[in-house]
């Protein structure tokens, strides 16, 4: 898959390019990258990007000249070409597993009050926000893009890594996860995670991703694919009293 990210500032980028999982992805081949300045599209001597917005308001805009001339030296007609912005769709995984598919993934960066609309009308297929909040720009939505999806296209992590995460599987939260010591402090790790029976392990963690949902994302239960045991286990839940608390029990101690 390759990368291309279209931005006035690609030094905000580059750290992440050059880290870490992205840095060995790129080096194996499996994934490669282009950090583009828009600013070297400007023609004028001050490298112009920016102008008043026509109707009036507050802000400037980015100039579609230099915007456009970057996204037909990149490919962007041939490429799958996401705007990030807050007006867009939402950002979920199912949305980075498709675009993982892609095999060049054309983003950009917007800064001020966004971009000319004509860009969009232009190459923009996708409009992407990361949430309902609004950012100063657009790079570090395109990194938390970048990120989600990059690490789905095979050979970057482990599949076995990406089966148990939230949103996988059956579309719950993950379980707690405990590391060692098993006594932290005055803090044990629940029993039944040191127990070595795989049954009970697979029951308690499933009961603990189904308090973790009901606690923080309830919307969530409603998409899920649940086994029987899941069902099983949320009128367990119901009649231990639900779950207003992130989960804490263990009920491992009591089997
Ligand atoms: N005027 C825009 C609006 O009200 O929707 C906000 C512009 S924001 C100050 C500047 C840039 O930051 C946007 O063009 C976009 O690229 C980026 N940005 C800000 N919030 C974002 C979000 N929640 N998701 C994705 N991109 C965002």
């Amino acid at each position: 898959m390759k990368l291309t990210v279209l931005t006035l500032f690609p030094e905000i980028l580059r750290g992440f390019f050059e880290s870490s999982i992205m840095a060995k992805a790129v080096a194996k081949g499996i994934l490669e990258y282009e950090l583009v300045d828009i600013r070297d599209y400007a023609t004028d001597k001050h490298r112009k990007c920016d102008d008043e917005v026509f109707g009036g308001g507050a802000g400037m805009l980015m100039l579609p000249a230099p915007l456009g001339r970057a996204l037909e030296a990149v490919g962007a007609r041939e490429a799958r070409t996401v705007f990030v912005t807050p007006s867009g769709r939402l950002l979920n995984q199912a949305y980075a597993k498709d675009l993982s598919k892609e095999t060049h993934l054309v983003l950009v960066c917007g800064r001020y009050e966004g971009v000319d609309q004509r860009i969009i009308d232009e190459y923009v297929d996708d409009e992407v926000s990361i949430g309902d909040y609004v950012l100063s720009s657009g790079e570090v939505a395109a990194l938390v893009l970048v990120d989600a999806v990059y690490r789905l296209v095979p050979g970057v992590i482990s599949g076995e890594s990406l089966e148990e995460e939230s949103f996988s599987g059956p579309g719950l939260l993950e379980y707690p996860q405990y590391t060692r010591p098993a006594i932290y402090g005055t803090m044990k790790v629940p029993e039944v995670l040191t127990s070595g029976h795989h049954a009970n392990i697979a029951r308690w963690r499933l009961k603990a991703q189904l308090k973790k949902t009901l606690a923080y994302r309830p919307e969530l239960l409603a998409t899920a694919e649940l086994p029987e045991e899941a069902r099983r286990l949320l009128k367990e839940i119901a009649t231990e009293g639900g779950s207003d608390e992130p989960y804490t029990e263990d009920p491992g101690a009591a089997d």
